[in-house]
Protein backbone atom coordinates (compact mmCIF):
# COMPACT_ATOMS: atom_id res chain seq x y z
CA UNK A 1 0.00 0.00 0.00
CA UNK A 2 1.46 3.28 -0.95
CA UNK A 3 1.05 5.92 1.54
CA UNK A 4 2.81 9.57 2.32
CA UNK A 5 5.01 9.17 5.06
CA UNK A 6 3.16 10.84 8.22
CA UNK A 7 5.70 13.03 9.95
CA UNK A 8 5.78 11.55 14.00
CA UNK A 9 3.99 8.13 13.31
CA UNK A 10 7.47 6.52 14.66
CA UNK A 11 7.66 8.53 17.90
CA UNK A 12 3.29 7.72 18.04
CA UNK A 13 3.50 3.98 17.52
CA UNK A 14 6.25 3.43 19.52
CA UNK A 15 3.88 4.32 22.59
CA UNK A 16 0.64 2.82 21.25
CA UNK A 17 -0.45 0.82 24.15
CA UNK A 18 -2.52 -1.77 20.99
CA UNK A 19 0.86 -2.07 19.22
CA UNK A 20 2.90 -4.61 20.71
CA UNK A 21 6.39 -2.79 21.11
CA UNK A 22 8.85 -6.29 21.18
CA UNK A 23 6.91 -8.89 19.94
CA UNK A 24 9.26 -11.68 20.41
CA UNK A 25 8.88 -11.28 24.33
CA UNK A 26 5.57 -12.85 23.85
CA UNK A 27 6.81 -15.90 21.73
CA UNK A 28 4.07 -18.90 23.06
CA UNK A 29 2.25 -16.43 25.65
CA UNK A 30 0.13 -14.20 23.47
CA UNK A 31 -3.04 -15.60 25.03
CA UNK A 32 -2.11 -15.46 28.96
CA UNK A 33 0.75 -12.80 28.17
CA UNK A 34 -0.94 -10.20 26.09
CA UNK A 35 -4.60 -10.91 25.86
CA UNK A 36 -5.48 -12.83 29.39
CA UNK A 37 -7.69 -15.05 27.80
CA UNK A 38 -7.48 -18.87 26.37
CA UNK A 39 -9.02 -17.22 22.72
CA UNK A 40 -7.99 -18.49 20.01
CA UNK A 41 -5.67 -16.16 18.40
CA UNK A 42 -6.15 -15.11 14.40
CA UNK A 43 -3.33 -12.94 12.71
CA UNK A 44 -4.08 -10.96 9.75
CA UNK A 45 -0.53 -10.50 7.61
CA UNK A 46 -0.19 -7.49 5.86
CA UNK A 47 -3.54 -5.98 7.39
CA UNK A 48 -2.96 -2.03 5.32
CA UNK A 49 -5.81 0.24 6.79
CA UNK A 50 -7.08 -2.73 8.77
CA UNK A 51 -11.09 -2.53 8.15
CA UNK A 52 -11.25 -6.32 7.96
CA UNK A 53 -9.03 -7.32 11.40
CA UNK A 54 -11.06 -4.50 13.13
CA UNK A 55 -14.34 -5.26 11.77
CA UNK A 56 -13.75 -8.93 12.57
CA UNK A 57 -12.29 -8.22 16.07
CA UNK A 58 -15.74 -6.05 16.49
CA UNK A 59 -18.33 -9.16 15.15
CA UNK A 60 -16.24 -11.78 16.82
CA UNK A 61 -15.75 -10.89 20.38
CA UNK A 62 -14.69 -14.80 21.24
CA UNK A 63 -11.44 -14.74 18.96
CA UNK A 64 -7.96 -12.74 19.68
CA UNK A 65 -7.10 -10.68 16.73
CA UNK A 66 -3.49 -9.87 15.25
CA UNK A 67 -2.65 -7.02 12.74
CA UNK A 68 0.72 -7.53 11.14
CA UNK A 69 1.51 -4.79 8.84
CA UNK A 70 5.51 -3.88 7.69
CA UNK A 71 4.55 0.09 6.75
CA UNK A 72 4.46 2.37 9.93
CA UNK A 73 2.59 5.23 8.26
CA UNK A 74 0.26 2.52 7.49
CA UNK A 75 -0.51 1.13 10.62
CA UNK A 76 -0.52 4.52 12.39
CA UNK A 77 -3.76 4.86 10.70
CA UNK A 78 -4.89 1.68 11.11
CA UNK A 79 -4.54 1.84 14.88
CA UNK A 80 -5.87 5.37 14.66
CA UNK A 81 -9.19 3.97 13.05
CA UNK A 82 -9.76 1.09 15.84
CA UNK A 83 -9.44 3.74 18.60
CA UNK A 84 -11.90 6.39 16.62
CA UNK A 85 -14.33 4.13 15.77
CA UNK A 86 -13.91 2.19 19.78
CA UNK A 87 -15.14 5.87 21.03
CA UNK A 88 -17.51 6.34 18.65
CA UNK A 89 -18.88 2.94 19.56
CA UNK A 90 -18.77 4.23 22.96
CA UNK A 91 -16.46 1.58 24.01
CA UNK A 92 -13.34 1.48 26.26
CA UNK A 93 -9.89 2.28 24.54
CA UNK A 94 -7.97 0.53 27.16
CA UNK A 95 -6.09 -2.61 25.18
CA UNK A 96 -6.92 -4.46 28.18
CA UNK A 97 -10.52 -3.82 26.98
CA UNK A 98 -10.30 -4.80 23.55
CA UNK A 99 -9.22 -8.26 21.46
CA UNK A 100 -6.99 -6.70 18.92
CA UNK A 101 -3.41 -5.67 18.77
CA UNK A 102 -0.94 -4.96 16.14
CA UNK A 103 2.75 -5.12 15.23
CA UNK A 104 4.54 -3.32 12.85
CA UNK A 105 7.02 -5.62 11.13
CA UNK A 106 8.01 -7.95 8.51
CA UNK A 107 5.84 -11.26 8.14
CA UNK A 108 9.67 -13.05 7.57
CA UNK A 109 10.02 -12.66 11.53
CA UNK A 110 6.93 -14.12 12.35
CA UNK A 111 8.45 -17.61 13.73
CA UNK A 112 9.83 -15.22 16.04
CA UNK A 113 6.90 -13.61 17.64
CA UNK A 114 4.91 -16.90 17.90
CA UNK A 115 5.40 -20.33 18.78
CA UNK A 116 4.61 -23.86 17.25
CA UNK A 117 0.84 -23.66 16.31
CA UNK A 118 -0.07 -20.65 18.01
CA UNK A 119 -2.07 -18.93 15.34
CA UNK A 120 -5.44 -20.67 14.94
CA UNK A 121 -5.84 -18.52 11.62
CA UNK A 122 -3.82 -16.53 9.10
CA UNK A 123 -5.52 -14.20 6.87
CA UNK A 124 -3.83 -12.89 3.45
CA UNK A 125 -5.92 -10.62 1.95
CA UNK A 126 -5.17 -8.38 -1.19
CA UNK A 127 -1.39 -9.20 -0.35
CA UNK A 128 1.28 -7.59 -2.92
CA UNK A 129 1.51 -9.57 -5.97
CA UNK A 130 4.98 -9.00 -7.30
CA UNK A 131 4.49 -9.79 -10.64
CA UNK A 132 7.63 -10.13 -11.46
CA UNK A 133 9.19 -14.21 -11.69
CA UNK A 134 12.53 -12.42 -9.79
CA UNK A 135 10.04 -11.04 -6.91
CA UNK A 136 8.37 -14.43 -6.64
CA UNK A 137 9.59 -15.10 -3.46
CA UNK A 138 7.99 -12.08 -1.96
CA UNK A 139 5.24 -13.12 -2.92
CA UNK A 140 3.02 -14.24 0.73
CA UNK A 141 1.89 -17.53 -0.53
CA UNK A 142 5.07 -17.88 -1.93
CA UNK A 143 7.01 -21.62 -0.86
CA UNK A 144 8.71 -19.56 1.61
CA UNK A 145 6.22 -17.97 3.50
CA UNK A 146 4.17 -21.06 3.46
CA UNK A 147 7.46 -22.23 5.55
CA UNK A 148 6.58 -19.62 8.02
CA UNK A 149 2.95 -20.01 8.48
CA UNK A 150 3.41 -24.20 9.04
CA UNK A 151 5.59 -23.49 12.03
CA UNK A 152 3.04 -20.83 13.70
CA UNK A 153 -0.47 -22.06 12.74
CA UNK A 154 -1.79 -24.86 15.30
CA UNK A 155 -2.47 -28.65 13.33
CA UNK A 156 -6.35 -27.62 12.60
CA UNK A 157 -5.62 -24.15 11.62
CA UNK A 158 -6.72 -22.57 8.24
CA UNK A 159 -4.98 -20.27 5.96
CA UNK A 160 -7.62 -17.82 4.12
CA UNK A 161 -6.76 -16.07 1.53
CA UNK A 162 -8.55 -13.25 -1.04
CA UNK A 163 -7.37 -11.28 -3.51
CA UNK A 164 -8.38 -9.51 -7.17
CA UNK A 165 -5.32 -10.71 -8.93
CA UNK A 166 -5.88 -13.51 -10.50
CA UNK A 167 -2.39 -13.74 -11.37
CA UNK A 168 -1.46 -14.00 -7.83
CA UNK A 169 -4.01 -16.05 -7.12
CA UNK A 170 -3.69 -18.99 -9.74
CA UNK A 171 0.26 -18.92 -8.15
CA UNK A 172 -1.21 -19.63 -4.98
CA UNK A 173 -3.74 -22.18 -6.49
CA UNK A 174 0.06 -24.04 -7.23
CA UNK A 175 2.22 -23.01 -4.65
CA UNK A 176 -0.18 -24.04 -1.94
CA UNK A 177 -0.84 -27.74 -2.55
CA UNK A 178 2.70 -27.77 -3.86
CA UNK A 179 4.25 -26.93 -0.10
CA UNK A 180 2.01 -29.84 0.96
CA UNK A 181 -1.51 -27.93 2.28
CA UNK A 182 -4.85 -29.16 0.98
CA UNK A 183 -7.18 -26.12 -0.79
CA UNK A 184 -10.33 -26.75 1.21
CA UNK A 185 -12.17 -24.39 -0.61
CA UNK A 186 -12.19 -22.27 -3.53
CA UNK A 187 -13.73 -19.76 -5.64
CA UNK A 188 -13.15 -17.55 -8.11
CA UNK A 189 -16.26 -15.19 -7.43
CA UNK A 190 -16.32 -15.01 -4.16
CA UNK A 191 -19.35 -12.31 -3.52
CA UNK A 192 -21.57 -14.66 -6.05
CA UNK A 193 -20.72 -17.66 -3.87
CA UNK A 194 -23.45 -17.99 -1.39
CA UNK A 195 -21.58 -20.44 0.95
CA UNK A 196 -18.31 -18.98 1.08
CA UNK A 197 -19.63 -15.45 1.31
CA UNK A 198 -21.83 -16.05 4.31
CA UNK A 199 -20.22 -13.77 6.66
CA UNK A 200 -17.20 -12.44 4.51
CA UNK A 201 -15.45 -9.18 5.77
CA UNK A 202 -15.12 -7.07 3.90
CA UNK A 203 -11.10 -5.41 3.40
CA UNK A 204 -10.30 -1.85 2.23
CA UNK A 205 -8.78 -3.34 -1.11
CA UNK A 206 -12.02 -5.79 -1.51
CA UNK A 207 -14.50 -2.95 -1.00
CA UNK A 208 -12.31 -0.75 -3.40
CA UNK A 209 -11.73 -3.51 -6.23
CA UNK A 210 -15.35 -5.17 -6.32
CA UNK A 211 -16.94 -1.74 -6.60
CA UNK A 212 -15.08 -0.96 -9.83
CA UNK A 213 -16.33 -4.09 -10.74
CA UNK A 214 -13.44 -7.10 -10.18
CA UNK A 215 -14.73 -10.22 -9.24
CA UNK A 216 -12.93 -11.69 -6.11
CA UNK A 217 -10.63 -14.88 -5.78
CA UNK A 218 -10.87 -16.64 -1.94
CA UNK A 219 -9.60 -19.95 -1.23
CA UNK A 220 -8.87 -21.40 2.46
CA UNK A 221 -6.05 -24.42 2.75
CA UNK A 222 -5.17 -26.52 5.73
CA UNK A 223 -3.09 -29.83 6.66
CA UNK A 224 -3.83 -32.64 4.72
CA UNK A 225 -7.08 -34.82 6.32
CA UNK A 226 -8.78 -31.64 7.58
CA UNK A 227 -11.64 -31.31 4.93
CA UNK A 228 -13.78 -33.76 6.14
CA UNK A 229 -13.65 -32.35 9.91
CA UNK A 230 -14.82 -28.68 8.25
CA UNK A 231 -18.02 -27.53 7.84
CA UNK A 232 -17.73 -25.16 4.79
N1 LIG B 1 -5.17 -6.35 3.77
C1 LIG B 1 -5.47 -4.98 3.34
C2 LIG B 1 -4.27 -4.31 2.65
C3 LIG B 1 -3.76 -4.97 1.41
S1 LIG B 1 -2.34 -4.16 0.70
C4 LIG B 1 -6.69 -5.00 2.43
O1 LIG B 1 -7.08 -6.08 1.97
O2 LIG B 1 -7.25 -3.94 2.17
C5 LIG B 1 -1.05 -5.22 1.30
C6 LIG B 1 -0.45 -4.74 2.62
O3 LIG B 1 0.51 -5.68 3.03
C7 LIG B 1 0.28 -3.39 2.52
O4 LIG B 1 -0.21 -2.51 3.50
C8 LIG B 1 1.75 -3.77 2.75
O5 LIG B 1 2.48 -2.74 3.41
C9 LIG B 1 1.64 -5.02 3.59
N2 LIG B 1 2.79 -5.95 3.48
C10 LIG B 1 3.40 -6.31 2.33
N3 LIG B 1 4.40 -7.18 2.58
C11 LIG B 1 4.40 -7.37 3.93
C12 LIG B 1 5.22 -8.15 4.80
N4 LIG B 1 6.21 -8.90 4.32
N5 LIG B 1 4.96 -8.13 6.11
C13 LIG B 1 3.96 -7.35 6.60
N6 LIG B 1 3.16 -6.58 5.83
C14 LIG B 1 3.38 -6.59 4.51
Amino acid sequence: MRMRHVKGCEEAVARNPFVIQDPAAFRGKWKSGVFGTDCPLYLEVGMGLGTFIRTSALKDPGTSYIGLEINTTVLYKAVNRYTDLLREQGRSTDPADTNLRFIRSDARFLPEYFGEGEVGRIYLNFSDPWPKEKSANKRLTSPVFLKLYDRILAPEGTIEFKTDNEGLFDYSLESIPAAGWELLAVTRDLHADPKLSAGNVMTEYEAKFSAKGNRIFKLIAGRKNLKNQLTF
